[in-house]
């Protein structure tokens, strides 16, 4: 059989999982209770065909919002195709750090670190990726909230169904018009924003469905909008999604064609009202979907179908790792090695609010690490192009949000800027919470934007947002409020 590349990318993403060690992985706990998990990478294949995992994520959970930390030193949301992103960020840092230090001749780099290649450009003062290369994200399962809904609904359980109906509190509501919806609260209404699922009596994530979130990378790209100010979007090509099993009384073609379809809708089919609107170089784009059938060795099925029937079921593992094969081994002859994130942070680092994660109990891909790492390669950027951006202390808020910024811009048009959210289906009492509303912005002048009054009501409207409390922090680790 020929070895297509969807099955290459799905195969070299779970060998890497497999080389890695047993420490944060699922595990069969004391009580005969086996977890499972999901699993996520970024990979990039060269014109040559060669596949290459670059950021590797696994986990099922995120922070409730009452455990948001304002200093940018932990991870929200842990979900494996959040992790695999955040990384793969980490990843174009890295190659923008490696391109500079190229330009200047400095050879230590390429002496250390001989087979590291670089991937990356820069043309008119933008990082881009090379002519040719391409980006897939990979998924265990299909992605938490509005691409799964069809999926869920056929196989969900009728007493988890009547959990979730009992939650809503206004079952007449519309929730696709009247903005977001938490969790799997009113689960069969499609193309509607959710946040993630969690237990409906626990305690509220804000943290978006991982659906509305690589819905909105086809729009405004997977750099994320630090790097958006030094690369150009990064949009992914393809993404392949295994775990897709076919309930009993449906033909397993049709139903593949079926979740594809629904895929497609809701990564990028739903967004096509603004895709003439976007301000270039951003576009709507349109990420190939496929789904694969090798199985994960720690998903939920397998488990379930390589355990005796007696055996109780599984529960979701607490712990997340995130892989970067790519990042500088401390010690050389060990190699790179996974962070295993508990509670948004590195394990065995417990952390408390109102006080910065001491810098071994941060994730190397939470905003604080990433902002300094911004921070350098801009200064690097500067050596190389006499100096375009200013290297003055910002917060991480400032940076994302310099003047005139296309990626700002886009990012209006697809979700609209904060306010009160006022129509949160299952969030009514937490009322500190905002969401997005109307397209406009009074960093952008209508004069120059005329098409403003055209603009319909954006896709996005409800989209859940911590604010720039949470964003106001610096490289060095203050707060920077009051401003
Ligand atoms: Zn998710």
């Amino acid at each position: 059989m020929v070895e297509t590349l969807h099955d290459d990318i799905v195969k070299s993403t779970h060998s890497l999982y497999a080389s890695l060690p047993a420490h944060g992985k699922p595990v069969v706990r004391s009580n005969g209770i086996p977890e499972w998990t999901i699993l996520a990478s970024i990979s990039i294949v060269d014109p040559s065909g060669r596949v290459i995992p670059m950021s590797l994520g696994t986990g099922v959970k995120c922070l409730p919002y009452t455990k948001l930390s304002e200093f940018g030193d932990t991870l929200h949301d842990c979900h494996a195709e959040i992790l695999a992103r955040r990384g793969f960020v980490r990843w174009l840092l890295r190659q923008s750090h490696l391109y500079t230090r190229h330009q200047v001749g400095d050879t230590a780099i390429a002496i250390a670190r001989e087979e590291e290649e670089v991937y990356v450009e820069l043309a008119r003062g933008k990082f881009r990726l090379k002519e040719g290369l391409q980006i897939w994200l990979y998924i265990s399962t299909l992605p938490c909230g509005d691409a799964s809904t069809l999926y869920t609904s056929a196989h969900q359980k009728s007493e988890e169904a009547s959990q979730w109906h009992e939650a809503d509190n206004n079952p007449s509501a519309k929730p696709g018009q009247e903005g977001v919806s938490r969790g799997r609260s009113g689960y069969t209404s499609i193309s509607t924003l959710r946040t993630k699922p969690g237990r409906p009596d626990s305690i509220p994530s804000i943290s978006m469905s991982c659906s509305d979130k690589i819905a909105s990378w086809s729009v405004l790209g997977v750099q994320g909008g630090l790097l958006a100010n030094i690369f150009d979007p990064v949009y992914l090509h393809g993404i392949i999604v295994g775990g897709v099993d076919t309930p009993s009384d449906m033909d397993e073609g049709s139903w593949h064609a079926m979740i594809k379809k629904e895929m497609e809708r809701s990564v990028w089919g739903r967004l096509g009202n603004i895709s003439d609107l976007l301000p270039g170089p951003y576009i709507l784009h349109r990420p190939a979907i496929h789904l694969s059938s090798i199985p994960f060795e720690h998903s939920k099925t397998v488990m379930m179908a390589t355990l005796p029937s007696e055996i109780p079921e599984p529960s979701p593992s607490p712990l997340s790792i995130s892989h970067l094969p790519f990042m500088p081994p401390k010690n050389p002859k060990k190699g790179p090695k996974p962070e295993i994130i508990a509670d948004g942070g590195v394990l065995g680092h417990p952390w408390k609010q109102g006080v910065t994660i001491k810098e071994k109990g941060r994730s190397r891909i939470c905003k604080l690490v990433l902002l300094g790492q911004y921070e350098s390669v801009i200064t690097e950027v500067n050596e190389i192009t006499n100096g375009q951006f200013t290297t003055e202390e910002k917060t991480y808020f400032e940076r994302k949000h310099p003047t005139g910024s296309d990626y700002q811009l886009a990012k209006t048009i697809l979700r609209g800027v904060p306010g009160k959210g006022t129509s949160i289906k299952g969030l009514e009492q937490f009322d500190d919470i905002l969401s997005t509303g109307i397209a406009k912005h009074e960093e952008f002048d209508p004069h120059e934007m005329s098409r403003d009054l055209d603009i319909p009501l954006p896709p996005f409207k409800g989209w859940l947002v911590a604010g720039r409390q949470f964003e106001s922090f610096t490289a060095s680790g203050s707060l920077r409020r009051n401003e």
